[in-house]
C-alpha cells in the first residue's frame, strides 16, 4: 500500500489528508498528523473521500472520455481529444473574430487548484483578449475580498487558526462552522476546553449547532448585521471602550464612521435586529474588551470568524466592513487572538484570488481598474495590453449569455444549473449560447445536459498543484492514482486549447503557453513558478517559496518573500497597512435592508444553506448513501409555531413560492429558525425538487427561489434571503 499526502478538497479549512492506495484504487484515506489546520482529524466528508473514488462509482459518474453533441438535445458522442481540442479552439478563435473577444466568457471554480486557475485567468484575459472569467468564488467570497481592501487595502485576511488558543472572545457571524467547516469547529472546542474564561458570542438568524457553544447568542434578523455592528460601535464610543490611541496613529477616516453610527442607538439597534438591548450592550463589550467586563486597561483579544451569512448579501461588502470597522476601533488586530478572519467555503478560493481568477481582478492580487497594474501583468505575460474593460461577474454573465451578448461559454469545474440563483436566466443563457464547453470529472451535472462539448477532467486523488486554505496557508495538492479513462487535468485541457487558440489568433509569435504537457509534475510546477514570480513586492510576495520548500517544511502561509525564512502567521503586528498612507480605512457604509422586502404576499424570509454532510451540489458527497444519515432528502425548515398558524403538519407537501418561482417539498418544524424565517439545504438542484418560474417554465432546484440581486461593490448575490410564501398543497 502506498500513501500519499494531499489536502482535503471540500472546504475552506484546508486539512491535510493521506490517501491510501494499491495501484491505480484509492483504499483509504485518513488525516495527516503533520497538517497544522487539522493536525490529523478529519470530518465525516472528509474521511469518506475514498469511497467516493471507489471504481464503480466512477463508472456511474465521472466523464472518462470526450463527448460532443451534433445538435442540442442530441446524446453526446465519444470523440478524440485531438477532434476535442481542435474544435474547442475554433469555436473560441471564431467567436472573438467574428464578434469581439467579449462575446466569450470562461466560468470556472473555487475547486480548481492554483495552476488551473492561473493559466484560465491568463487566457482569457492574456489571450483571448477578455475579462469575462468569473469563477463560482463570486458566490462564496467576493464580499469578503472587497471588504478587506476597502479597509486593510488588501485582499489578505490577517489572523490565522492558531489565534483561537490565544484569543479570550470569539465573535462567530453568519457562519455555523460546526457543519460547514467542522473540524476548525473542533479547534474552537478546544479552545473553549482550554480556557473556560473564553467568551463565544454567536449572532445567525438560526440557532444552529454553531450556536450551542455560545455564551451570548444574537438570534438577528435577516440582513441586519451592518446595523447590529454599528450599534456595537456606538455602544463602544458612549462608554468609552475604543482604543483611541490605535485609530490616532494606525487609521483614517473615522470621524466619518462616528457621524454614520450616531443614530444607531442600541434602543434602535436592538428594534431593528430583533435583539435584547442588554445584548446587544453585552456583545459590545465583550467584543471590544476581549470577553473582559471590565476597563480598557484589562482589554484582551477578540477574533472574528465569518462567512456567507455576511457574504452572500446584497450589502455583503458593507457587512464586511462594518464588521473590520469594529477591530479596527478597538485595536482587535495584528496580535495574537485578535483580527477579522473570514472562513472560506470552497477549498481553494483563496487561490483563486491571489492569481486574479475574477472579472475584477488580475494576477497577483493587482487590480484591473488600475492602469499601472494592468500594464505590470501585460509586460509580464509578454503581451501588448490587458484589455481595460470590466468583465461580467458570475450573475452578469450569465444575464448577457441569456440576451445574446455572450455567445460562447466555458465552464470549468462547476454546475451553474444549480448553484446560481435565478435558475430561469442561467437556463436561458446555457440555451442561447451558441457553444457551450463544459470540463469536469462528473457527468451527471445539470450543466452537462446543455454542454455541445464535455471534455473529462481530473479529479481530488488524481490531480497534483496547490491550493491556499483561509488562514493564507499553501499546501501541496498530490496524486495518489493516475487519471481515469482519458480525463485529463484542468490546466492540460486548457494549455492545449489555448496554444491551438494562439496559432488562430497570434501565429507566428511565440506561445505565452510553454508548459509542458506532457509532463503533469514539471508542468504543474512550472505553472506555480509563474504565478510565484508574479506576486514579487505585493502583499502576497511568495517569492521566497518553492515546491522543494512546500515538500520539505510543509505547507506554509504567504507573504514568504525572499529571504524569510517560514511564512507569515498573523499580518499587520507593526499597524502598518498596504495603503497609500499605511493607514487602515474605516469604511462608513450606512445600513440597507435586504433587496427583496416580505410583503403580505411573500411574507416569509427564506434562507439558504450547507447541511453538516453534503457538499454543493452533491457531484461526489451525493455517491454516498451514508453521507445521507444525517437528512436524507430536502426539507424546508420552518418555526413550528408559523407551522400551527399555517396548519401545517410535519412531513406535509408545501409549495414555497418566491418573486422567481416555486418548488414543492416536504415541511418539518425547527425551533431555532426566528418566525417568519423558513430554511432550505443548497445542495438539491432540479433533478430533485421540480418546481416552475414566474413565468411557468420548468424550473426547479432551490435556486429557483432564490433572487439575482447582490451586492454593489462585490456582486456576490444574496443567497441568504429571499421573500417566499408557504402553503399546503392539496393532494388528489
Ligand atoms: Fe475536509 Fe473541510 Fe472536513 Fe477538513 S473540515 S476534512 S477540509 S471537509
Amino acid at each position: 500500500m502506498a500513501e500519499t499526502p494531499s489536502t482535503c478538497p471540500y472546504c475552506g479549512v484546508g486539512c491535510g489528508v493521506i490517501i491510501q492506495s494499491e495501484g491505480s484504487q484509492i483504499t483509504g484515506v485518513r488525516g495527516d498528523p503533520l497538517h497544522p489546520a487539522n493536525h490529523g482529524r478529519l470530518c465525516t466528508k472528509g474521511s469518506t473521500l475514498h469511497l467516493t473514488a471507489a471504481p464503480a462509482l466512477a463508472q456511474q459518474t465521472r466523464l472518462l472520455q470526450p463527448l460532443l453533441r451534433a445538435g442540442r438535445g442530441q446524446a453526446p458522442q465519444p470523440t478524440d481529444w485531438d477532434t476535442a481540442l481542435d474544435l474547442a479552439a475554433t469555436r473560441m478563435a471564431n467567436t472573438v473574430q467574428q464578434h469581439g473577444p467579449d462575446a466569450v466568457a470562461i466560468y470556472a471554480s473555487g475547486q480548481l487548484l492554483t495552476e488551473d486557475y492561473y493559466v484560465f485567468n491568463k487566457l482569457a484575459k492574456g489571450l483571448l483578449g477578455t475579462n469575462n472569467l468569473d469563477t463560482n468564488s463570486r458566490l462564496c467570497m467576493s464580499s469578503a475580498v472587497a471588504g478587506y481592501k476597502a479597509t486593510l487595502g488588501a485582499d489578505a485576511p490577517p489572523a490565522c487558526y492558531d489565534d483561537l488558543q490565544h484569543a479570550r472572545c470569539l465573535f462567530i457571524v453568519g457562519s455555523n462552522a460546526a457543519w460547514a467547516h467542522p473540524i476548525l469547529f473542533r479547534r474552537i472546542e478546544d479552545a473553549k476546553a482550554a480556557n473556560p474564561q473564553l467568551r463565544i458570542i454567536v449572532a445567525d438568524p438560526r440557532r444552529t449547532e454553531t450556536a450551542e457553544i455560545a455564551d451570548l447568542f444574537l438570534p438577528l434578523q435577516p440582513g441586519t448585521d451592518v446595523q447590529l455592528f454599528h450599534g456595537m460601535l456606538h455602544a463602544m464610543l458612549w462608554e468609552g471602550w475604543l482604543d483611541t490611541d490605535y485609530i490616532a496613529r494606525h487609521t483614517s477616516g473615522f470621524d466619518s464612521l462616528k457621524a454614520l453610527v450616531r443614530e444607531a442607538t442600541p434602543e434602535r439597534v436592538a428594534r431593528d435586529c430583533g435583539l435584547d438591548m442588554q445584548d446587544v450592550l453585552q456583545a459590545a463589550r465583550w467584543f471590544a474588551l476581549g470577553g473582559e467586563d471590565g476597563s480598557t486597561a484589562q482589554r484582551a483579544p477578540t477574533l472574528s470568524l465569518y462567512c456567507q451569512g455576511l457574504n452572500q448579501s446584497s450589502s455583503g461588502t458593507a457587512k464586511n466592513a462594518a464588521l473590520i470597522n469594529l477591530h479596527l476601533a478597538t485595536g482587535q488586530i495584528g496580535k495574537p487572538g485578535a483580527g477579522p478572519l473570514s472562513l472560506t467555503g470552497q477549498p481553494n478560493a483563496m487561490g483563486g484570488r491571489e492569481v486574479g481568477g475574477m472579472a475584477n481582478l488580475l494576477s497577483g492580487h493587482r487590480d484591473l481598474a488600475n492602469a499601472q497594474h494592468r500594464a505590470e501583468v501585460a509586460a509580464f505575460w509578454g503581451v501588448p495590453s490587458v484589455p481595460a474593460s470590466p468583465g461580467k461577474t458570475a450573475i452578469e454573465l450569465f444575464e448577457a449569455a441569456a440576451d445574446g451578448q455572450i455567445k460562447a461559454l466555458w465552464i470549468a469545474c462547476t454546475n451553474p444549473a444549480h448553484s446560481l440563483p435565478d435558475q430561469a436566466t442561467v437556463r436561458r443563457a446555457l440555451e442561447r449560447a451558441d457553444w457551450v464547453v463544459l470540463q469536469d470529472a462528473f457527468a451527471t451535472t445539470a450543466t452537462a445536459a446543455y454542454a455541445d462539448l464535455l471534455l473529462p477532467a481530473t479529479t481530488w486523488g488524481e490531480k497534483l498543484g496547490t491550493v491556499t486554505n483561509s488562514e493564507r496557508r499553501i499546501s501541496r495538492v498530490r496524486a495518489a492514482v493516475p487519471a481515469p479513462g482519458q480525463a485529463r487535468h484542468d490546466w492540460q485541457i486548457a494549455t492545449q486549447i489555448a496554444q491551438r487558440i494562439e496559432a488562430r489568433l497570434r501565429p507566428g509569435q511565440p506561445s505565452l503557453f510553454t508548459y509542458d504537457t506532457g509532463n503533469a509534475a514539471a508542468g504543474a510546477e512550472r505553472i506555480w513558478n509563474e504565478h510565484r514570480d508574479s506576486t514579487r513586492g505585493r502583499d502576497l510576495d511568495i517569492t521566497g517559496l518553492s515546491w522543494p520548500l512546500l515538500e520539505s517544511a510543509g505547507p506554509q502561509q504567504w507573504p514568504l518573500p525572499a529571504g524569510a525564512q517560514a511564512g507569515t502567521a498573523r499580518l499587520y503586528a507593526d499597524g502598518i497597512f498596504p495603503t497609500a498612507d499605511g493607514r487602515a480605512r474605516f469604511a462608513a457604509q450606512p445600513y440597507r435592508p435586504v433587496a427583496e422586502p416580505r410583503n403580505a404576499g411573500f411574507p416569509l424570509s427564506l434562507n439558504t444553506g450547507r447541511l453538516r454532510d453534503q457538499w454543493h451540489g452533491m457531484s461526489r458527497t451525493g455517491q454516498l448513501g451514508r453521507l445521507f444519515a444525517h437528512q436524507s432528502e430536502p426539507v424546508l425548515n420552518m418555526h413550528p409555531q408559523d407551522m400551527e398558524r399555517s396548519r401545517l403538519q410535519p412531513g406535509q407537501l408545501v409549495a414555497v413560492r418566491s418573486r422567481h418561482g416555486q418548488i414543492v417539498l416536504p415541511v418539518q418544524a425547527d425551533a431555532g429558525l426566528g418566525l417568519s424565517q423558513v430554511y432550505l439545504p443548497m445542495h438539491w438542484g432540479s433533478e430533485y425538487l421540480s418546481g416552475r418560474n414566474a413565468q411557468g417554465q420548468a424550473v426547479g432546484g432551490v435556486n429557483a427561489l432564490t433572487t439575482p440581486a447582490f451586492c454593489p461593490q462585490s456582486k456576490q448575490p444574496e443567497l441568504k434571503h429571499a421573500a417566499v410564501s408557504v402553503q399546503a398543497v392539496d393532494l388528489p
